[in-house]
């Protein structure tokens, strides 16, 4: 017997084949309304066409899918018709149906849904008849054509400035009508819509608009399958890290109508709050309306509960007088309804035991609920609500360091507007703090601009009358975004908080000209390029650039980490070059240096000068000569740093980069060497263009550098000793771990030893005192993981450089990668960029290895790594399970990797 793959899965009162834990099939949304219907929660019946129907589609084509779908559809149909007690197709009493997208991972807005599906030119007059509302039926009549000929039948705008070819008709008969609103067409007026509409797509398409129902089913569940593959989409999951091989499933449901007159709303709603993570339900509606009326931002939705609309009305300026009669909340509205929702989310919330997205409609005095997901929330919402259910006892203390996506922890370690320059600022409107933060940029008003100018590296906040899923590559890069209309639950917010980007939305007094390329607030008027900055926490618009200053680690944050620290088996050091970059990682929770690139404390100010000088000097005498006057300046330098990071270890690098970086290309710059050194300026021209190399990532670097050049070495090796002795005569505990980096052989690490083992001695009989230390190697050339035994033999720790390690070992410059791997990644030809996550199938084996090569030669030897990989949360939990000591990064990713590295070792256990 050949077992038939099963493609469709019922939910509803009378029967519920799926589940929650099939998400995988049944796509997020699928598998929660089935969920739903088990808890016995009102969902409108319906079923799932599951995600393998989707690839069977892009695999086989369309006639093949349809029909390997077709009798379980029908089967499906059947089912929902006996459900609702109506037929599809019938013209007396028409069932209708909404067809909509789901794909396992949650992609708010980015493919298609089509409402009202079932209707034709007999069908709506049978709706009109059976709820005694001619204008409802028509109006739903004309959104599914709308709908229908935009998703399915491709009708869409021209280009960027051109509108919705069907929305230009509704305004061109609002004109002709005298009126503003959609509400206020009439019934003729829709019926002219509807009209207009179907000669419109006739005249765009050559075809007709579909009247029989079952073609139309055909048609929508097609159009699902393929905005799989429309380009927002796409957008969406590179950016989210979403494999293009998941597909969407389809969720066809029996309609439920929140525009049934004033007794029907429909409405979407969080269990705790998203962008803050209070553990306060709020939510937003609308009367009278279909559920695309509330996250399209076109009318101001009201509050669901009532703390949060005196909340809403304090920051939108409303009166309260003008909030209890224009916009109560649904608690004053419909108070046994709001219980109901209450009862409901609070059921949904303690089953999934996480914060829920919620929508629903009322249609009648009748609560659906249409939809429950994990909401999506800002960093610091993750954070906050994670802590509050581990103390509300829903959570335990894993789930709660789980809960928190390290990489969205930026969000809370950006920096907020200083507080004195905030105080200078003009606020020049107000909207919703739809996402938290601080941003400032120039104005551009279309995404694709936003694109560009953010590519010239120019700061942008992205203004936008309300934004569509189209605008998504805009927000990515834009600081903020900034919108005149749409509520908390509007695509932008969703949007911008799922990607931790600030955001206004709803900002009423702003007036947007797309066509003018500008936009006014009250008599001002801002042009594109004009710079704005927006508060995303408090909704403020101000005029200008705003300076901003470093976040701190408190609160539930500090909580969260310290939970982290309690499970993490890796350390976090940090790469900090200044005592200023030290402090900021150790208030972060840094536990040591890492990395200290000693070039970079030589390009300050007028300290590079007496390194150009050593570097264009043509002997021995004369590098000697300027060496001496570079040493107060490093003895300073790594005084300071021992001093900040007392306790703790500090890992020192000798010079590393090739000399060329530090000399004066302009003629400027070599005439001041030439006045400096007293030679010719032909001289130093000449030494220029002697350094000059055609790979000097391959060239004279590294250890290369103090082999060719022992003295300079030499002043290093002094500096770092004679540091250690003064930040210990004044108090510090002194933790020196000296570095020899691009080592490929153990002959090169011994000669270096050798020369810092000899200054050492000669420090501390001058001083009379001496000082521990350790003495180490990157490794950081493939051929230093070949032979890290032998090098282990000799070399106290092991750091591996997993910049250079990757740039090695994949041949790939990293200076002109750029070049080809955006093309690459498209392409597939590697699944991540190798300098940002560790390729673990190819560099990830080289340092397995030379860890295991190094422990069994020294079993207690430090491994840690210092490579931009040390703050890529799926590099720290490869390097946990590499075994290494420690991870070391930049100071701002240190909480990222801490909690990575606690979330790696609650994988392990
Ligand atoms: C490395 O190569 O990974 C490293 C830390 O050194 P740098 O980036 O300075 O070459
Ligand atoms: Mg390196």
């Amino acid at each position: 017997m050949s077992a038939r793959t099963k493609y469709v899965y019922l939910f509803g009162g009378a029967r519920t084949e799926g589940t929650a834990s099939m998400k995988n099939l049944l796509g997020g949304k699928g598998a929660n309304l089935a969920e739903m219907c088990r808890l016995g929660i009102t969902v409108p019946s319906g079923f799932t066409i599951s995600t393998e129907a989707c690839t069977a589609y892009t695999e086989q084509g369309r006639e093949r899918a349809l029909k390997l779908i077709e009798a379980e559809v029908l089967e499906g149909v059947a089912f929902i018709e006996q459900e609702m007690d109506r037929r599809f197709g019938d013209a007396a009493d028409p069932l209708l149906l909404s067809v909509r997208s789901g794909a396992r991972a949650s992609m708010p807005g980015m493919m298609d849904t089509i409402l009202n599906l079932g209707l034709n030119d007999e069908a709506v007059r049978g709706l009109a008849a059976k709820a005694g509302n001619e204008r409802f039926a028509w109006d739903s009549y004309r959104r599914f054509v709308q709908m229908y000929g935009d998703v399915v039948m491709g009708l869409k705008p021209m280009s960027k400035e051109d509108h919705d070819p069907f929305e230009v008709i509704i305004d061109m008969i609002k004109d002709n009508r005298g009126v503003k609103l959609d509400t206020d067409l009439d019934t003729a007026d829709l019926k002219e819509l509807v009209a207009r509409f179907k000669a419109l797509i006739r005249a765009r398409i050559g075809r007709d608009f579909p009247t029989d129902p079952w073609q139309q089913l055909r048609g929508a569940v097609v159009a699902v399958f393929e905005s799989w593959n429309n380009d927002r989409a796409r957008v969406y999951r590179e950016l989210n890290d979403i494999p293009q091989s998941w597909g969407t499933a389809v969720n066809v449901q029996a309609m439920v109508f929140g525009n049934l007159g004033d007794s029907s709303a429909t409405g979407v709603a969080f269990t705790r709050d998203a962008g803050t993570g209070e553990d306060l339900f709020n939510g937003e509606f609308l009367v009278n309306a279909q559920g695309e009326d509330v996250v399209a931002g076109i009318r101001t939705p009201q509050q669901v509960s009532l703390v949060g609309s005196r909340r809403w009305a304090e920051l939108a300026l409303v009166s309260e007088d003008e909030r209890r009669s224009k916009y109560p909340s649904l608690e004053e509205l419909m108070p046994q309804i709001y219980q109901q929702l209450l009862h409901a989310e609070t059921a949904l919330e303690n089953h999934f035991k996480d914060m829920q997205d919620l929508e629903f409609t009322i249609q009648q005095g009748k609560l659906w609920m249409l939809q429950t997901r994990n909401g999506k929330r800002t960093g610091a919402a993750m954070v906050r609500i994670a802590m509050e259910m581990l103390q509300q006892g829903m959570i335990d203390e894993k789930t709660a360091l789980q809960r928190v996506s390290p990489d969205r922890l930026n969000d809370l370690l950006h920096p907020i507007f200083d507080p004195l320059a905030l105080k200078a600022a003009k606020v020049i409107a107000r909207g919703l703090p739809a996402s938290p933060g601080a941003a400032s940029g120039q104005i551009v008003f279309f995404a694709d601009d936003a694109d560009e100018w953010a590519k010239q590296g120019k700061s942008v906040i992205l203004v936008r009358q309300e934004t569509s899923p189209e605008d998504l590559r805009g927000i990515s890069v834009a600081q903020g975004i900034l919108t005149a209309r749409g509520g908390m639950t509007s695509h932008a917010a969703v949007v911008a908080r799922g990607m931790g980007k600030c955001c206004v939305s709803g900002a009423g007094a702003v007036h947007v000209d797309p066509k003018a390329c500008s936009m006014s607030i009250g008599d001002q008027t801002f042009e594109e390029g004009d710079w704005i900055s927006l508060n995303g926490s408090t909704g403020e618009v101000f005029a200008g650039q705003i300076k901003t200053k470093a976040a701190e680690l408190s609160g539930d944050f500090g909580a969260l980490m310290a939970l982290a620290d309690r499970y993490k088996r890796l350390e976090v050091r940090t790469n900090a070059d200044t005592p200023e970059e030290a402090k900021i990682a150790r208030s972060f929770g840094a536990t040591g240096i890492g990395l200290c690139r000693t070039e970079h404390m030589f390009f300050e100010g007028e300290r590079i000068v007496p390194m150009r000088e050593m570097i264009l000097a043509d002997d021995e005498a004369g590098r000697r000569k300027a060496l001496a006057r570079l040493l107060p300046i490093q003895r300073a330098d790594f005084e300071a740093l021992f001093r900040e990071m007392s306790g703790l270890p500090v890992t020192i690098r000798l010079l590393d980069p090739p000399l060329h970086e530090f000399v004066p290309h302009d003629e400027a710059g070599q005439r001041e060497m030439a006045n400096e050194m007293k030679v010719p300026l032909g001289k130093i021209r000449m030494r220029v263009d002697e350094l000059q190399e055609f790979n000097p990532m391959l060239g004279l670097r590294g250890c290369r550098l103090g082999i060719v050049h022992p003295e300079i070495t030499e002043m290093q090796a002094r500096a770092i000793f004679e540091a250690a002795l003064g930040a210990r005569a004044k108090g510090a505990v002194v933790n020196a771990e000296i570095m020899v980096p691009l080592v490929g052989t153990v002959r090169e690490f011994n000669a270096q030893a050798a020369v810092i083992r000899a200054v050492a001695a000669q420090v501390f009989a001058e001083r009379g005192e001496s000082i521990e230390y350790m003495l180490g190697t990157m490794i950081e050339t493939p051929r230093a993981a070949l032979v890290a035994d032998s090098i282990g033999k000799q070399a106290e720790f092991f750091s591996f450089g997993t910049n250079d390690l990757t740039q090695m070992t994949m041949g790939f410059s990293r200076d002109d990668a750029g070049r080809f791997l955006p093309e690459y990644l498209k392409a597939g030809m590697y699944e991540h960029d190798p300098f940002r996550s560790i390729d673990q199938k190819g560099v990830g084996l080289l340092v397995e290895m030379a860890v295991k090569k190094g422990k069994a030669v020294r079993p207690g030897i430090e491994v840690g790594v210092c490579g931009e990989h040390g703050g890529d949360p799926a590099s720290v939990a490869f390097f946990h399970r590499a075994g290494l000591d420690y991870v070391s990064c930049s100071p701002f990713r240190v909480p990222i990797a801490r909690l990575a590295a606690a979330q790696a070792a609650i994988g392990d256990g």
